[in-house]
């Protein structure tokens, strides 16, 4: 049974990407676009502001492991800042990843490309869109996304 599920997705694929090729994403006629390019700014604006938080705090935390000695006894609060600065690292690879799904969000706006599934090709509800303006699917193809 599991095999079998597998085959069909397998044969699905190609025919779903070749239909997202034939026809260029276009923006809903009815869509707001000069308030979503507003959140979308608003979302950019504060993503670039965590990014300097976060960019801050690495400095920081590197600032002060260099003032601890790295001796035996300094090692369990050397692996605190070990973890800390991992921790904050990968935050900002978040906050990055985001902030390009943003920025790339708001180029389709301009471009006329916005608001609409890139897999099905439905127009993604504007709620949808007021909670993640970088959204690229419509909630039951974003879950179909996370499935595979
Ligand atoms: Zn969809």
């Amino acid at each position: 049974m599991p095999r079998k599920v597998t085959a069909a997705s397998r044969k699905l694929a190609p025919a779903v990407t070749a239909r997202v090729q034939e026809s260029k994403p276009q923006t809903p006629k009815d869509l707001d676009t000069a308030r979503f390019a507003a959140i979308l700014d608003e979302h950019i604006d504060s993503a670039r502001a965590k990014i300097d938080t976060v960019l801050a705090d690495i400095r920081e935390v590197t600032a002060a492991a260099k003032d601890t000695p790295a001796d035996d006894e300094h090692d369990p609060e050397g692996t605190t800042v070990t973890v800390e600065r991992a921790n904050e690292v990968s935050m900002l690879a978040a906050l990055e990843a985001s902030l390009v799904e943003l920025l790339d969000a708001r180029v389709r706006l301009d471009d006329g490309a916005y608001g609409v599934c890139e897999r099905c090709g439905e127009p993604i509800p504007e709620a949808r869109l007021e909670i993640r303006p970088e959204a690229r699917f419509c909630v039951a193809c974003a879950a179909a996304a996370r499935r595979r």
